[in-house]
């Protein structure tokens, strides 16, 4: 289909793509188009005015800094898949990256659209929770910081108000003896996650799980932190028992998707077995 009609500006600086905002109220923010653009032409979205900020390299980077991991919005899937200091540092961003779409999606697509997107079935948000990254909201009005516990607010509705965009992604940098994992159950048409678990736990000098941090997209409508199961992890010596015991508890208190391709029943008993697979994942790498 043809999108509506509408007007493009390409800013070339954050602050212009601000002032475009503020004056635009329905203005859409255009980074790799990759989700905004097929919305478009499936006339989902009809903003009249696109501001496109592909063109704004200051943000696009990975950087360490202090006991912070930080990524511009712009910087692409692929760039963080294939981060060498990523891979040091915090690898669930790499394989979490490596699972999204195909290599055209992942060289155009960017960590800022995708969260700021908000898809129920996007990889991200899973890694987010997970990490418990904090995303930096900047305006005309400044900055804010938001927790990922409190960015995804409902269905493809984030806790970004009007005028404002996602300018970086902060991450702390894992500390102990941590072990991070992302598995996931592609769609087999669109490549999406029915199931995509994030995990990332820290253990203590007994062999116990000192820290566990679980998030999981694709079952509800939006991604959510596994609070139970991560509970059920803690101060408990990873055996099969305990997570068998912590992954039945991947879907509690969630309201559970159903469609053609996964009914309510099969996405819950995926979406434990998924749980327990990124636990496992997860363990086996604490170093
Ligand atoms: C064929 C195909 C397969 C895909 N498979 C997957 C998959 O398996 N897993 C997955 O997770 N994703 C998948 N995607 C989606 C892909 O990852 C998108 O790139 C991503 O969801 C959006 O990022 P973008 O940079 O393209 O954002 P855009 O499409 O440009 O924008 C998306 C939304 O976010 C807003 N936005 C963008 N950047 C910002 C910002 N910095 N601040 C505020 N708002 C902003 C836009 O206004 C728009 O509303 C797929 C897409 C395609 C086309």
């Amino acid at each position: 289909m043809i999108s509506a009609q509408f007007d493009y500006v390409r800013a070339n600086t954050l602050d212009e793509a601000l002032t475009l905002l503020a004056q635009n109220e329905d203005a859409k923010i255009l980074a790799g188009g990759h989700s905004l653009i097929p919305a478009m032409k499936l006339r989902l979205a009809q903003p009249p005015l696109l501001v496109d900020i592909g063109r704004l390299k200051d943000l696009s980077y990975i950087r360490e800094e202090g006991d912070q991991i930080r990524i511009g919005a712009m910087t692409t899937h692929y760039q963080i898949e294939s981060s060498d200091l990523l891979k040091k540092i915090c690898p669930l961003l790499p394989e979490c990256a490596g699972h999204i779409g195909d290599v055209q999606v992942r060289n155009k697509g960017t960590i800022g659209g995708s969260v700021a997107h908000s898809d129920p079935a996007g990889d991200w948000p899973a890694a987010i929770i997970a990490l418990n990254a904090e995303m930096i909201a900047a305006s005309q009005n400044g900055e804010r910081a938001i927790k990922a516990d409190d960015f995804f607010v409902e269905l493809m509705t984030t806790a970004l108000e009007p005028g404002e965009i996602l300018r970086e992604v902060r991450i702390a940098k894992p500390a102990g003896r941590t072990g991070q994992a992302y598995v996931k159950m592609h769609h087999p048409a669109s490549g999406f996650a029915v199931v995509g678990v994030a995990a990332s736990l820290t253990i203590d000098g007994d062999g116990k799980c000192q820290n566990a941090s679980i998030g999981i997209t694709g079952v509800s409508s939006k991604a959510y932190r596994a609070a139970t199961v991560e509970v059920a992890l803690t101060g408990r010596a990873l055996d099969e028992q305990a997570l068998a015991d912590a992954a039945s508890h991947a879907a509690d208190g969630v309201d559970i998707n159903g469609d053609l391709f996964a009914s309510e029943d099969y996405r819950r008993h995926l979406a434990e077995v998924y749980t327990k697979r990124a636990i496992q994942a997860a363990a086996s790498r604490v170093k």
